[in-house]
């Protein structure tokens, strides 16, 4: 008798960049999982680089739940920085109004990519106190100081662990520091110390300023994300993520400044995803080389199309965007829906059994290699095998109905994860004009009148769609653009 496979029999490898070793998921608390993920900075569009490392949080996000774990995910949005700063005061506005349309414009986004909702989006403007009030912490022990310029400063020679996440060495930051003394850093007492605190320089800052015991001002990019990770899901989370740019200083920082406050280890795994790249180079807005969602869905691709062309490549791999690749994503989806169509129109009742094993051993492969620190090549190889072999005994006419049913429902399951697939009868959006016109082409053909059924037939194609023959009579299907 073969038992269908349990997703939740699967445990989770993920490799950990602190450790530069894989380990399993094991979460603080019970079964629920504490994600934090670094956000966008709201002064701009996000382009299709910074989708894919949510992308990627996403797979992981959706991987977690299929595993059997709950999550609270949290992804911050960066609306305080220099660059949100600069914006508000060239425009004028205050920094809410600056970023507000940005804001919007990236929920849009995530929909159309079909990327999960995290369960909060804090935003930094509504955190100040939390920031100030570690700030005092570190002051308290002698970890943070003020600089003469006013701002305030983490000294990383107190805190012996800087460089855990990185692996950088202190002696090497100070020698890579020191030409940066070259240049105009003095105010602190180490080149290599961070701030925690900018103090307000009214030329650049305009109004837009917080008050602190330490002074006008505001807090560093650094020190956002610890105090909103910490407030929101506790001194010790389960995962932190983001892109592989974001390791160091960002992340090394915020360990920094989170266990040198409570004395705690902040997270338990790192995970970092590659860049996209443009001709070997990163995408990114200060390059010039960039794609924003929007961009392409002017060039008529869909959302689903740019996120299997995130998804596909494993994580740890730089992805090279070109619109060849996205073709290609766009044709290996049609091949997925293509697929559940034919599967959603078997009507006969011809079942010999051979479906089910094969839809359970597919299952097993597909959630390992997920279970394997996202291996999606592998995870994907198992779908697209599983199809060639369903098809090779559609074929044969042995995928009876309760047999097509099971395969549905099988790719549903592999959608929970990858988020791409539709079950949608195609044959639903077709005009009900249409519709009846295929009727009068077959009957015509029944009469043998070929000059009417051809007629017809090219009057169909006209208006966009291509009459198929299957198993269970005639379709039509839309010509594709
Ligand atoms: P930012 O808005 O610049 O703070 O970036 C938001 C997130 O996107 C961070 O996690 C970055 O590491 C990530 N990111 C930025 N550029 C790329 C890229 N070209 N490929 C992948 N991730 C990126
Ligand atoms: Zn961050």
């Amino acid at each position: 008798m073969n038992q269908p496979f349990n997703p939740k029999s699967v445990s989770l490898q993920l490799f950990n960049t602190a450790t530069r070793k894989k380990e399993k998921l094991v979460p603080l608390n019970n079964n629920k999982v504490l994600m934090y993920t670094c956000g966008p900075t709201v002064y701009n569009f996000a382009h299709i680089g910074n989708f894919r490392t949510y992308i990627f949080e996403d797979l992981l996000r959706r991987t977690i739940k299929f595993l059997g774990f709950e999550i609270t995910q949290v992804m911050n949005l960066t609306d305080l920085d220099d660059k949100t700063i600069t914006g508000a005061t060239e425009n004028n506005i205050s920094i809410y109004d600056y970023t507000r349309p940005y804001i919007e414009a990236f929920f849009e986004d995530i929909d159309t990519l079909h990327i999960e909702r995290a369960e909060k989006y804090p935003a930094a403007t509504d955190y100040i106190d939390d920031m100030i009030e570690m700030i005092e912490i570190l002051l308290n022990k002698g970890i943070a100081y003020q600089g003469t310029d006013k701002c305030i400063y983490y000294s990383i020679s107190k805190f012996p662990n800087y460089g855990c996440l990185s692996h950088l060495k202190l002696d090497e930051l100070q020698v890579g520091a020191s030409e940066r003394i070259i240049h105009d850093e003095y105010d602190k007492e180490n080149a290599a110390d961070f701030v925690l605190w900018k103090a307000c320089e009214p030329e650049r800052d305009g109004n837009i300023f917080w008050e602190s015991p330490f002074g006008k001002g505001r807090p560093g990019w650094h020190l956002e994300c610890s105090a909103m990770a910490m407030k929101i899901l506790g001194e010790s989370i389960d995962i932190h993520c983001g892109g592989i740019d974001n390791m160091f200083p960002h992340h090394e920082n915020e360990i920094a400044q989170s266990e040198a406050c409570t004395g705690k280890k902040f997270a338990q795994i790192w995970a970092h995803s590659e860049h996209l790249i443009v001709d070997n180079k990163k995408m990114s807005k200060s390059l010039g080389n960039f794609y924003t969602l929007r961009n392409l869905l002017e060039k008529g691709y869909s959302g689903i199309q740019v996120r299997y062309l995130l998804l596909q490549t494993h994580y740890k791999t730089q992805l090279n965007f070109t619109m060849e690749g996205l073709d290609a994503a766009k044709h290996s989806l049609k091949r997925l829906d293509d697929f559940i169509l034919r599967m959603l129109h078997i009507n006969h009742e011809h079942s010999t059994g051979k479906v089910v094993p094969i839809l359970n051993e597919a299952l097993k492969e597909f959630t390992e290699a997920l279970g394997d620190d996202l291996n999606i090549s592998v995870a994907l190889a198992a779908i697209y095998d599983m199809i060639r072999e369903i098809n090779a005994l559609y074929d044969l006419q042995l995928v009876g109905k309760s047999d097509a049913e099971a395969v549905v429902s099988t790719m549903k399951k592999f959608n929970e994860v990858l988020g791409v697939m539709s079950f949608e009868k195609v044959e639903d959006s077709i005009p009900q004009h249409l519709k009846d016109a295929l009727i009068a082409r077959n009957q015509a053909r029944t009469n043998k009148d070929w000059a009417l059924s051809d007629k017809i037939r090219d009057q169909i194609k006209a208006e966009g769609y291509l009459i198929e023959d299957t198993q269970n009579g005639t379709t039509l299907k839309k010509i594709e653009g």
